[in-house]
């Protein structure tokens, strides 16, 4: 069986996944923490790149799309490939809000809300431990 771009999800214990990841990592992917505010890594960050996902490497977001947003994280405006990012409805924490996961490790990125610029009006609120910049 031929494994295509968007099909074959990761799985891995928690334990393999502890191994793989930095602890910082491993919070926000599987334990859905989020990272303090204007603490990440990539908040400002404006080299030109693709945004891969820190627990398996799959592309998620591209620089053209990143945007200073002001929030305290890194903030895109859209996926860089669609079907790379599901959306959940997440309404912990006593707030309804839109949580995005990588589609292939499933693991937690952060948040899309509805106030971002055009063309889509969205901001896709990303915490920078879940990426990795490549740079072009
Ligand atoms: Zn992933």
């Amino acid at each position: 069986m031929s494994d295509t771009k968007t099909s074959g999800k990761i799985e891995k214990s928690e334990a393999e996944w502890r191994k793989d990841l930095t602890p910082m990592q491993y919070a926000v992917l599987r334990e859905k923490a989020t990272e303090r505010p204007f603490s990440g890594e990539y908040e400002h960050e404006q080299q030109p790149g693709t945004y891969i996902c820190a627990g398996c490497g799959q592309t998620l977001f591209a620089s053209d799309a990143k945007f200073d947003s002001g929030c305290g994280w890194p903030s895109f405006t859209q996926p860089a490939v669609e079907g790379h990012v599901d959306e959940e409805r997440d309404i912990s924490h006593g707030m309804i809000r839109t949580e995005v996961l990588c589609s292939k490790c499933n693991g937690h990125l952060g948040h899309v809300f509805e106030d971002g610029p055009g063309p889509t009006g969205l901001r896709y609120c990303i915490n920078s431990a879940a990426l990795k910049l490549q740079p072009k």
